[in-house]
């Protein structure tokens, strides 16, 4: 009679365990989403990982009144890539994934960050070249390229071995005035006159533009489609070496700098885009996105 309760007490302890081991490898929602950095500060590229069951298809993610797709990379596994950048205010943002009839609310926190400051000072009446409509046109084409495949693969790599001169995200006031659409929308390199410019990782040539066609502030530009909207612009260039859908391979030359457009003294800059909006490089080569 006693063995028999004590049997009967260690079957229900048993149980309980199982019951409560089932509860806990059981995810309680059929989404799991997760998003990184987990301290991410503005001009950093938000990356949303979803896992969802099986058939319920593509998700999509809503964030400041603007959807995002997502991409399978791996079977039930979707990413979605959101920029942010300097000119909007650091605070929570709600985020909205949808998938099929399933919906998760998440909020993330997106810091300040100090970005350098520059002053020019301009004489009166002189507001310097202007963009021509043909070659915003291109470029704004560019960079909307939503391409499924991903064609990048591990960290960017340098596109250019001189130093840095200008990093992404310097704000400017001109004649003491702030500029508040402005920031430095990529990275600049110092390298001299006809130094190569290397592609940093994998991608179609998308945007090839010259001087001559009407680019008059971007200069001689190769645009280089990375794929899931994630894009590259080579700026002022001197020497163009690759064609419109071109393949380039991490490394590969694709031109040279040079001091054609709206520059000061000769200069590659480097424009890394996500979804359209400038985002700092220095996390897609540091970290790398896979
Ligand atoms: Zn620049």
């Amino acid at each position: 009679m006693k063995l028999n309760s004590r049997f009967l007490k260690s079957i229900l302890l048993l149980s309980s365990i199982i019951v409560l081991l089932v509860a806990l490898v059981t995810p309680s929602q059929a989404m799991q989403v997760q998003i990184s950095p987990t301290n991410p500060h503005l001009g950093d590229t938000l990356t949303l990982l979803i896992e969802q069951n099986r058939g319920a298809g593509e998700p999509s993610v809503t964030i400041n009144q603007k959807t995002y797709p997502t991409f399978e990379i791996a079977p039930n596994r979707f990413r979605a890539m959101l920029p942010t950048t300097p000119l909007e205010q650091p605070g929570v943002r709600q985020i909205r994934v949808n998938a099929g009839d399933q919906v998760r609310n998440l909020a993330v926190q997106v810091k300040n960050r100090s970005f350098p400051i520059q002053r020019i000072n301009l004489p009166p009446g002189k507001a310097g070249t202007s963009a021509t409509q043909y070659e915003l046109d291109r470029v704004a084409e560019f960079k909307k390229l939503v391409t499924p495949q991903k064609y990048w693969n591990g960290p960017f790599t340098r596109p250019n071995k001189g130093r840095i001169s200008a990093i992404y995200g310097v704000r400017r006031y001109y004649n003491g005035k702030f500029a508040k659409d402005y920031y430095h929308r990529g990275v600049d390199y110092a390298g001299g006159v006809g130094s190569p410019v290397f592609a940093p990782a994998s991608g179609r040539v998308a945007l090839v533009g010259t001087v001559s066609q009407g680019f008059r502030i971007h200069g001689n530009i190769v645009g280089i489609d990375h794929g899931q909207g994630v894009t590259s612009a080579f700026l002022h260039l001197s020497r163009i070496d690759v064609k419109q859908g071109d393949m380039v391979k991490p490394g590969q030359v694709i031109g040279a700098v040079g001091s054609t457009g709206a520059v000061t003294g000769p200069h590659l800059h480097w424009g890394l885009y996500v979804h359209g909006e400038s985002v700092d490089p220095v996390p897609w080569r540091e970290r790398g996105f896979n």
